[in-house]
């Protein structure tokens, strides 16, 4: 079966390429098991800053995941700032592929991964269905994929607000900036 249904964009492939790296060569039993749990909905996902924090939930256990992203670079930053064109720019493949080709690197970069499980190899099944599960809310608005990097909290110099007490399905664009520099696009 297809898995077209995670990193159907430029932006969101970015997350499975992390559960999923191009060099891995050997089939992972994990993989499938972690985008089954990711569609039938039992990653829930909350991002704050550069943290996503999943709860996963598998049979009649729970675990804990968190990713922290590294924030990009100012240099990266102003490289893919001066690539975007127009007021309100949308995160299309296209513009996902000139910045790679201009030398920046949209990918998010791993800053720690840890999981409450015993597995503390860093490749769990719970942080792979969190990678998956990150991959299908980029899908859905790449902006997260800049602004779990910092993107926009580096480059406004706003103050964040603290996400926490917000519901579990909320998206990470608290900071409001993004919305207004951005238009999604759909
Ligand atoms: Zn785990």
């Amino acid at each position: 079966m297809p898995d077209d249904d995670f990193g159907y964009t430029a932006w969101g492939r970015d997350w499975v390429r992390l559960a999923q790296p191009l060099l891995q060569t050997l089939p992972n039993p994990a993989l499938p098991r972690a985008r089954k749990l990711a569609r039938a909905g039992g990653v829930q996902v909350t991002i704050d800053g550069r943290v996503v924090r999943g709860v996963v939930q598998r049979g009649r256990t729970t675990a804990v995941a968190c990713i922290e992203v590294a924030p990009m670079s100012g240099e990266t930053i102003a490289g893919i700032t001066g690539q975007l064109s127009g007021a309100r720019p949308v995160l299309t493949d296209e513009v996902h592929r000139t910045i790679t080709e201009a030398g920046y690197r949209p990918a998010p970069a791993l800053a720690g991964v840890d999981c409450s499980c015993p597995d503390d190899t860093g490749r769990c099944i719970h942080v792979l269905a969190v990678y998956y599960e990150m991959a299908r809310r980029v899908d859905d608005d790449p902006r997260i994929a800049l602004d779990v990097q910092e993107f926009f909290g580096g480059s406004s110099g706003s103050v964040r607000v603290p996400t926490a007490a917000l519901p579990q399905r909320w998206i990470a664009l608290n900071a409001l900036d993004p919305a207004e520099y951005f238009t999604a696009s759909k």
